[in-house]
């Protein structure tokens, strides 16, 4: 096996977000790769639909939105010392913004945190798992438990 060269960390800044964060920064640290961290908007405001209405967000409230998750996005990169270049924010769906910036930047190892959903959960699918299945890279899925 080659020695990964350009890690994507994908960060939704949940409480367990920091243990994902970690994993990712030590094998960088280990294969002396370059570290990205992406975060994906996803409260998109969408007009009315057949299917029913999505209420959108006022301009105020979605630059607040923005404002904070650059935040977040800022004190993560602080943390695992990321090159601000390197620091993605994006507006989309989660899953194919991740798959597709992965595939732009060339990265060869993308780091997600996996719940273990079982059932219906698992049936329904979660970005852990589209990552897995879709990714042209390797994914490293660090199990993540609720306690
Ligand atoms: P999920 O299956 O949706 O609970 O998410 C599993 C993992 O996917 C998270 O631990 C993150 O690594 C990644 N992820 C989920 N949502 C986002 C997001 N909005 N931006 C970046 N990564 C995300």
């Amino acid at each position: 096996m080659t020695d990964y060269q350009h890690i994507l960390l994908a960060a939704d800044f949940s409480e367990q977000a920091h243990y994902v964060a970690e994993k990712a920064r030590s094998l960088a640290d280990k294969y002396q790769a370059k570290l990205s961290i992406v975060h994906v908007l996803d409260n998109i405001p969408m007009p009315d639909t057949n299917y029913g209405t999505v209420i959108p967000l006022d301009e105020d409230s979605q630059d607040k939105l923005l404002e904070a998750e650059k935040t977040k996005l800022m004190r993560l990169g602080d943390q695992l010392v990321v090159d601000f270049a390197n620091r993605w924010l994006l507006w989309g769906i989660p899953k194919q913004e991740i798959i597709h910036i992965a595939e732009q930047e060339k990265i060869d190892l993308i780091v997600v945190g996996s719940h273990g959903r079982h059932g219906l959960a698992l049936l329904l699918g979660s970005t852990a798992n589209s990552i897995l299945h879709y990714a042209k890279c390797d994914v490293l899925a660090v199990r993540l438990r609720d306690n």
